[in-house]
């Protein structure tokens, strides 16, 4: 069918004036979209949004000042922002079954500190999962803000089986006595019992955060245990699996909701993004259909058969395998580093990021691992041949001595398999 009028009037018009306004910054975005159309995405934590999503991200909302929460702003106008927000924050509630959502953290990073901020006091202790184990920069690495405020106790994965060991999270809770434990992760292949967790933070009295930003969409689909229900709050992204704009929300028990807002906005924040807050609406519309379920299943589907392959291919994989849409490659035993086989991959078309594994001895500069992950090239239709496709690139990539020549067949295999789903044919 030919593009609709509206399509043809709006956004050849949009893409125009920029060229025309600032053809040097208009290049550049015209090479990012050629970058990632030209590509393999298998960085865990990115997906590619849909198109409602980025136009509501682009729209005139980003004009608005809108600080405050909705019927109850600092600023005049608001009266139809307040309906964006509202709708962004009943669709979030609906659902993830949350008693109380703010959707205005600018990022994964700022709801993390947010529920700190509401939590706890300066000097407070936390438990969080280590972050050369899998957690993130804002579970108490020393030079962020949360290793900074608060007193900072880790859990690690068990040295055997490359999984949680509750036995001894529970352990290090009883001794250490935290105000809150963190559960979640930036690079952890598997499922996680949340319901454990919430025994583990009851047993000691401490308050359970969960940290679901990699796997919300799997969590929103059902694929997952569900952090809501056993936990007081629940932070995530909402760009990853999610695949929604580049931002963060908070959920949590009614009884927070105060602490909450209060932390967010006038505590950490002042006037809301509230072209990303459509846009976090609309993401959050689309993560209740059928269509995302199905896109979901099949994320987890490709990450198994993906993980199989490179296994067959002689790859270690931490905790030897993936339940969810990422895994966590220990290439030790094929002699290369995280950062060659980043470079390496790069080379023939493929994106992943270099990632330490458990026990890493190199540095997080270096690694042992890489992190691989399934949502975008989900998202841009590749199923189960094209995961065995990819993974056998992968390995011939990685090989030794691998040739200029050979590099190259591989390029135009990628090229190959990505012409086949074009990506943001509109624009
Ligand atoms: N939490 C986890 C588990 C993450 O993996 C990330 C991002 O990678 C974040 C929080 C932070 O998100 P942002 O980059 O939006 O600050």
């Amino acid at each position: 069918m030919a593009r609709s009028k509206v399509e043809a009037k709006t956004q050849p018009e949009f893409r125009s004036r920029l060229k025309e306004a600032d053809p040097e910054l208009a290049g550049l975005l015209k090479k990012e979209l050629a970058r990632q159309r030209g590509t393999i995405e298998l960085i865990a934590s990115e997906n590619f949004t849909s198109r409602a999503v980025l136009e509501a991200a682009a729209s005139v909302l980003t004009n608005k000042y809108a600080e405050g929460y909705p019927g109850a702003r600092y600023y005049g106008g608001c009266e139809f922002v307040d309906e964006v927000e509202t709708l962004a924050i009943d669709r979030c509630q609906q659902l993830f079954g949350a008693e109380h959502v703010n959707v205005q953290p600018h990022s994964g990073s700022t709801a993390n500190q947010a529920v700190y901020f509401a939590e706890l006091a300066m000097g407070d202790a936390i438990l969080a999962m280590k972050l050369d184990h899998g957690g993130h920069l804002t579970h108490g690495l020393k030079v962020n803000f949360s290793g900074r405020f608060y007193h900072v106790h880790s859990y690690g994965l068990d040295k055997e089986t490359g999984r949680l060991d509750y036995d001894d999270i529970e352990e290090i809770a009883r001794e250490r006595q935290p105000q809150l434990i963190v559960a979640g992760a930036s690079a952890y292949p598997r499922s996680i019992d949340f319901a454990r967790f919430a025994g583990i933070a009851r047993s000691v009295g401490a308050r359970l955060m969960v940290d679901m930003a990699h796997i919300a969409g799997l969590v929103a689909a059902g694929l997952h245990p569900d952090p809501v229900a056993v936990s007081d709050y629940v932070t995530t992204t909402t760009h990853k699996t999610l695949a929604g704009p580049r931002s963060g929300v908070i959920l949590c028990k009614q009884k927070f909701a105060r602490n909450v807002d209060k932390a967010v906005f006038p505590g950490l924040q002042g006037g809301p993004l509230m072209h990303i807050i459509a846009a976090k609406a609309a993401c959050f519309k689309l993560a209740g259909t059928e269509e995302f379920r199905q896109r979901q299943k099949q994320t987890v589907v490709n990450a198994a058969v993906l993980a199989g392959r490179l296994q067959e291919g002689g790859i270690q994989l931490v905790s030897g395998g993936t339940d969810n849409h990422l895994m966590l490659a220990d290439l030790t035993d094929i002699g290369i580093t995280g950062i060659e086989a980043e470079n390496r991959l790069e080379e023939v078309g493929i994106t992943v990021n270099k990632n330490s594994v458990p026990f890493d001895p190199l540095p997080p500069t270096v690694t042992s691992g890489v992190r691989i992950g399934t949502p975008a090239v989900t998202t841009r239709g590749f199923r189960e041949a094209e995961m065995e496709e990819v993974a056998a690139i992968i390995l011939a990539a990685l090989g030794q001595r691998v040739t200029t020549a050979e590099k190259k067949r591989l390029r135009r295999r990628v090229n190959e398999l990505l012409a086949a789903f074009p990506l943001y044919p509109h624009l």
